[in-house]
């Protein structure tokens, strides 16, 4: 119970006592006392008080600053079901909205797609607020996650891509495809192709991903998977580990492409800062 001095000022009733015996000090004098009479009994009774609570503050703030990281490829962080897979995905990649669809419901949002992009220019606004738009429409995030046929990972300004689960609710990935977030229409699933050639690229280079994954380890094919194609955020940023150039010349195609092949062999590396990104020709693997 508060207790209001004649001065105004409001003291906690602890210190009523105390303060009667110090009638003619200041409201600051004796909020001075009090906070010193406080602070000394705390440290008188409670010592580890002050310990802990620095303690906690510095793992707050190591917590924050250290992004949890899913360690790929040693199994620390075990990861068995389909939501558990998803959402530390959407911990990790927090830039990156996860939507899941029925298939169906799927193709239904394909389309609309593209009756809200007939633009030729979506400015990155307007994209988010279709996304939004996506977003509230019922079935779309209602999705039972046992009836999830098809994920979809949109990147604003950068790609949207669609995986195909198969069977439903299960952990195991059957097709991928790469898309600008401003295409729409049927073609968009996950066995479409991009009307865009550096997306037709890279959903080449992810289907051998898909089948490399789904070989070596089929129980965390879509959990490599799914932090391989976040890797890809920076398609348009990342130079090419080989020439450390952005753009490049494809004589054979004639055309200017960003590196659109990052290595899947590398397992321990997926999903680390160090992913490295090559050109279709600067490539180990054949174009
Ligand atoms: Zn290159």
């Amino acid at each position: 119970m508060p207790l209001v001095c004649p001065d105004g000022a409001v003291v906690a009733y602890a210190w009523k006592r105390q303060l009667a015996g110090q009638a003619g000090a200041s409201a600051v004098d004796r909020t001075r006392l009090a906070l010193k009479a406080f602070t000394d009994q705390k440290r008188r009774f409670f010592p580890h008080l002050e310990d802990e609570v620095l303690n906690h503050l510095h793992d707050g703030e190591s917590g924050i600053a250290k992004r949890p990281r899913m360690p790929a490829g040693n199994g620390e962080l075990e990861e068995k079901t389909l939501s558990e897979i998803l959402k530390n995905l959407e911990n990790e990649v927090p830039n990156m909205k996860i939507s899941t669809y029925r298939r169906l419901d799927w193709s239904k949002r394909a389309s609309s797609l593209a009756s809200l992009m007939d633009d030729d220019f979506v400015d990155p606004s307007k994209e988010l607020n279709l996304q939004n738009m996506g977003k509230l429409r019922p079935g779309s995030v209602t999705t039972p996650i046992d009836q999830v046929a098809v994920i979809e990972l949109l990147v604003p300004s950068i790609f949207r891509v669609v995986v195909s689960l198969h069977p439903a609710g299960s952990v195991d990935p059957d097709a991928v495809a790469f898309f600008s977030p401003t295409e729409g229409g049927s073609y968009l699933h996950a066995r479409g192709l991009s009307v865009h050639h550096v997306f037709k690229h890279v959903t080449e280079h992810a289907d051998k991903a898909l089948q490399y994954f789904i070989s070596v380890e089929p129980s965390k094919a879509l959990s490599m998977l799914l932090r391989w194609i976040a890797d890809y955020q920076t398609l348009f940023a990342k130079l090419c580990s080989k020439c450390r150039r952005l753009l490049l010349m494809d004589k054979s195609l004639a055309l200017l492409l960003p590196p659109v092949h990052r290595p899947y062999h590398q397992i321990s590396s997926i999903g680390s800062d160090h992913q490295e990104a090559y050109h279709i020709g600067c490539s180990s693997y054949d174009a």
